[in-house]
């Protein structure tokens, strides 16, 4: 039986595609039948940084209604499935943020682990992706603004009955003017799941279309990366 987790955050630019496109390669390099699915429909990052791109199908067109889930289905690195989003505007008017209930019952038994991409706010095509976990899993910045929108994804998520799983805590520095695990595990009341620290390595491997885990193994972002992985994956 399949496990979602979807990755949200209410505020954007915390690192969920980052998160996802990580810890998806590393599940499934720890055994783990693993699919990370791109549900920003309207800023699809996934496919880009795992340089999957120009795609003759995508979530878009399984939204619109036009495609299988199955067709968009596409290999990523270490063994994940990645079902990227397209990047044209008119495919993602054409999306139906509802059809994704249908997608998560399709693939349903095929995978051990999901991880969807959420987009940030909380608009119809944000509120979803929470509607259809099993835990979701706050990506957090040590900063106020983080946090708030956070706490409103939080209270989103118990409101639509969904579950939270916990938070990771992104781009941390050892700046003394910003929030500390303990303080933030005490404003967001939640488990953390673990921390990953700035990184510049995190934007090239991104540019050069590779998760940091795969590109930089040895970098400290790639270490907090595999060390949360299993700890999902229970080999810790
Ligand atoms: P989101 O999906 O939440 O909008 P992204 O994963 O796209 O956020 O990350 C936003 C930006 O922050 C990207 O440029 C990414 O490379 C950068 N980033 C994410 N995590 C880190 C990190 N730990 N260290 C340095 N840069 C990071
Ligand atoms: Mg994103």
């Amino acid at each position: 039986m399949v496990y979602v987790y979807t990755i949200a955050s209410g505020k954007g630019g915390t690192g969920k595609t980052t998160v996802t496109a990580n810890l998806g390669p590393m599940l499934a390099k720890y055994g783990k039948k693993t699919c990370i699915l791109d549900a920003d429909v309207g800023m699809a990052n996934l496919g880009l940084i795992l340089g999957l791109e120009n795609l003759p199908v995508t979530l878009h067109e399984v939204l619109g209604g036009k495609a299988s889930v199955r067709d968009a289905i596409y290999d990523g690195p270490l063994g994940v499935k990645v079902v990227p989003s397209g990047l044209s505007l008119q495919g993602f008017q054409n999306s139906d943020p509802d059809r994704l209930r249908d997608v998560m019952s399709e693939l349903v038994g095929d995978f051990d682990v999901m991880l969807i991409d959420a987009p940030a706010g909380i608009s119809r095509d944000g509120i979803i992706p929470l509607t259809v976990a099993d835990g979701v899993v706050l990506v957090v910045n040590p900063e106020i603004s983080s946090i708030v929108d956070a706490l409103k994804t939080k209270i989103l998520t118990e409101t639509v009955g969904g579950h939270i799983e916990g938070a990771i805590l992104n781009r941390v520095t050892t700046n003394n003017d910003e929030f500390n695990r303990a303080q933030m595990e005490k404003l967001l009341g939640v488990r953390i799941l673990g921390i990953i620290p700035e990184d510049p390595n995190v934007r090239r491997a991104s540019a050069g279309r590779h998760p940091i885990v795969v590109k930089y193994p040895s970098s400290d972002a790639s270490r907090a990366f595999r060390r949360i992985s299993a700890g999902i994956a229970g080999i810790e």
